[in-house]
């Protein structure tokens, strides 16, 4: 005999009324395999998802699903439930108000004294402070604090990927380096602050502008990186001339801006170049638009070297 077969019922009963994690036992419903009535929940369940115990027993654990459940992981569980399996995995539940929860599943099946699944328990764990702390931190990897979209690092390691698919799938692919016209004047005159809310806001007409299969990036102080996958010459000048235009014509004064805020953009288009000979070029061109005058869109050509 086992020593815990004498612990009588009721101290099982309050170890899980008070353990930490959330506790949920359901039954097998034999006459309906898919559905499985939850029958008991324990406090740390009531209290993280915000309902009673008499709302959700009796009721199948499929009313904390929600629109961020991904299918996969309800097949996965359902899967392990037809089967009588064990399952250790993560999903997205939801309370009674309709807040999200990250939550760590466990779930294993229960046997009775022959060796049937008469029951499931699920351990469950609420991991949303974990997944924003994650969150937080791709965001400081990959989002340029000031402007809010792509740093250097990130836009330069996805256009590597772009390019890679580029080159498996023969397509085309365009980039485009921007450079403000005369932005030392911009801070020299109206002051750093200023300067920083230019950035901002040029960021934010550029993301207006790009298609979502585009990347786009700050790439330096006040140069900005976008990447055109799919998009021929043609198609990418028409492009790079109307977000020049674009800039040109935005509110600026709205910042304090007496004169319009112009910038030079040079184009380098895919030729079997690797990604850094790419950016060389778009640089190489965008040199040539600040000598020609600024305020314009040059095209990278090998003649012009
Ligand atoms: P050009 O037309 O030839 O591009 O002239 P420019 O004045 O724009 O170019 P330059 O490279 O001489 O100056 C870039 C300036 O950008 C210098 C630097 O002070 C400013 N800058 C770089 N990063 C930031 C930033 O984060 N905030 C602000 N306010 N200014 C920045
Ligand atoms: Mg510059
Ligand atoms: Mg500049």
């Amino acid at each position: 005999m086992n020593v815990t077969d004498n612990i009588p019922y009721y101290i099982y009963k309050q170890a899980l009324d008070n353990a930490l994690d959330i506790i949920v036992i359901s039954e097998v419903d034999k006459n309906d395999p898919g559905n499985n009535p939850i029958i008991y929940v324990n406090d740390s369940f009531t209290h993280l998802f915000g309902y009673e115990k008499d709302e959700v027993i009796g009721k199948s654990a499929r009313i904390l699903h929600g629109e961020d459940t991904d299918i996969k992981s309800r097949d996965k569980i359902r899967e392990a439930i037809t089967q009588g399996w064990p399952i250790h995995t993560e999903i997205a539940n939801y309370g009674k108000n309709g807040k999200k929860f990250w939550i760590d599943l466990k779930m294993v099946p229960l046997y009775d004294d022959r060796g049937e699944v008469t029951h499931f328990l699920f351990i469950e764990r609420d991991l949303s402070d974990r997944k924003s702390r994650e969150e937080q931190l791709y965001q400081k990897a990959t989002i340029d604090g000031l402007t809010k979209i792509f740093n250097r690092q990130h836009t330069y390691q996805l256009a590597t990927k772009t390019l890679e698919k580029t080159i498996r799938y023969q397509e085309h692919l365009c980039l485009l380096l921007l450079d403000i016209d005369h932005f030392k004047a911009v801070n020299d005159t109206y002051g750093h602050q200023v300067g920083d809310d230019v950035l901002t806001k040029l960021a934010s007409i550029l993301k207006e502008q790009v298609r979502k299969a585009d990347i786009l990036g700050r790439v330096g102080g006040e140069e900005f990186l976008i990447v055109l996958p799919e998009i021929a010459q043609d198609e990418a000048l028409i492009f790079a001339e109307r977000i020049r235009k674009c800039v040109k014509q935005a509110d600026w004064s709205s910042l304090g801006l007496k004169d319009k805020l112009t910038i030079s953009i040079g184009l380098a288009c895919y030729k079997h170049n690797s990604l850094e000979e790419l950016i060389k070029h778009a640089d190489k061109a965008l040199y040539q638009a600040k000598n020609d005058g600024r305020d314009q869109v040059q095209i990278y050509s090998s003649e012009s070297e």
